[in-house]
């Protein structure tokens, strides 16, 4: 097996990947109706409960065919009865973007806008409840990917629960990184995408959840054909396949990719990502770069470093200097406010970091940008 050109990708996803992960998607042509195919989704199904600590009997992954946004799109438009409100904590581009899904169905909404660099107020969130007896779910992020912050989901989900609510996270950014255990945590339901936490390909998305509220959302009202949670658990219940084609190639590229994951374990691929935002972290340091969030906050897999206010900082130079070298870092997604962002998800580590160091000093010294990073205001 020949090895491929490594690139490291500093972005929030998709992730360097294995060599093994890429080869895995090169087989022979099957039609995916074919028994042999579908004799590998039922357990990859099951190991996507696994991960996440569910009982199989109680828990179910539904797969999908999209990027990490099909899963935000299927889960409001599926899970709300009629009646019902949805509300969603938000305090990030991706919540904000949950927002949006919900306008665009004209389905009822309560926003609660929190900041977005502290986590939000559980107070608020009681009091949002406690107005209002008709919330069908609550919708949070878990990790908001555009500035780092981690939300407190255990809490939330033991709220919507003490109001009757089911509790929906969007857990794209952190399943398969940060430990989750359904149970604990009070999730009925998380997603995620197969090009982020487990380090496959894109094209693969899931939803984990309930298997009695799925049932039970059979009744509530049909929002979508394509984008149904209801209608794809039951064709995979009767028949193990998905409703339309599935992403073959990236399916089978998932299936080494949780066979990985599992040889990782899940408390040794958490601390590896830990491990390489610290050297992002003393790298940040050494070089004076700020942060947009308080890292007692930060998820510990994504770092949003303020432009530093330094009138020879261009970001698309300093990015093509780094991309030139086979280091790919991405752009913020805070309004109005310069950032960018560096990330430790994929299959990279420490040295793969220090190496990156040297890199982006070297661009900083070759665009004549001060060190330690020059910010005017404090
Ligand atoms: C990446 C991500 C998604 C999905 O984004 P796509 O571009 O559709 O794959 C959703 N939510 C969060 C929090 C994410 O980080």
């Amino acid at each position: 097996m020949e090895s491929i050109k490594r690139n490291i990708l500093l972005n929030p996803g998709p992730s360097t990947t294995t060599d093994t992960v890429k080869y895995a998607q090169v087989v022979p042509d099957i039609c995916p109706r074919e028994k042999e195919f579908q004799s590998i989704m039922k357990p990859m199904r099951d190991d996507l409960v696994r991960i996440v600590h569910g009982d199989t009997e109680e828990y179910t992954a539904v797969l999908f065919c999209g990027s990490g946004t099909i899963c935000i799109d299927i889960a409001l438009n599926s899970l709300l009865d009629e009646g019902k409100k949805a509300l969603v904590i938000n305090n990030g581009s991706y919540s904000d973007r949950a927002c949006d899904v919900l306008k665009y169905y004209g389905m009822p909404l309560i926003e609660l806008k929190q900041p977005i660099n502290v986590p939000p107020s559980l107070a608020e969130i009681e009091a949002a409840l406690k107005a209002n007896p008709d919330v069908g779910y609550v919708y949070m992020t878990h990790h908001e990917t555009g500035t780092g912050l981690l939300n407190p989901i255990r809490e939330v989900g033991a709220l919507a629960h003490k109001y009757n609510a089911f509790f929906i996270t969007d857990t794209t950014s952190s399943y398969a990184m940060i430990p989750i255990d359904v149970n604990k945590d009070n999730v009925d339901f998380c997603m995620a995408s197969a090009q982020k936490g487990i380090m496959g390909m894109t094209g693969l998305s899931y939803i984990i959840g309930k298997r009695s509220i799925i049932e039970k959302s059979k009744d509530f009202p049909k929002r979508s054909y394509y984008c149904n949670l209801y209608m794809q658990y039951e064709f995979f219940e009767k028949t193990g396949e998905m409703h339309f084609t599935p992403p073959v190639q990236t399916i089978y590229a998932a299936k080494q990719a949780l066979k990985e994951y599992f040889e990782e374990g899940e408390a040794a691929k958490w601390e590896r990502h830990k491990s390489v935002m610290a050297a992002i972290h003393r790298m940040e340091d050494e070089m004076g770069l700020k942060e947009a969030v308080d890292r007692k906050y930060q998820s510990g897999l994504v770092s949003a470093i303020r432009y530093p206010d330094d009138e020879n900082f261009n970001f698309e130079k300093v990015h093509d200097y780094c991309y030139e070298r086979g280091f790919t870092i991405y752009p913020g997604k805070i309004e109005k406010k310069g950032t960018f962002r560096l990330c430790a998800l994929g299959a990279i580590n420490e040295k793969d970091i220090a190496e990156f160091s040297k890199v982006l000093k070297a661009a900083f010294e070759e665009f004549d940008i001060k060190l330690p990073a020059k910010y005017n205001e404090e």
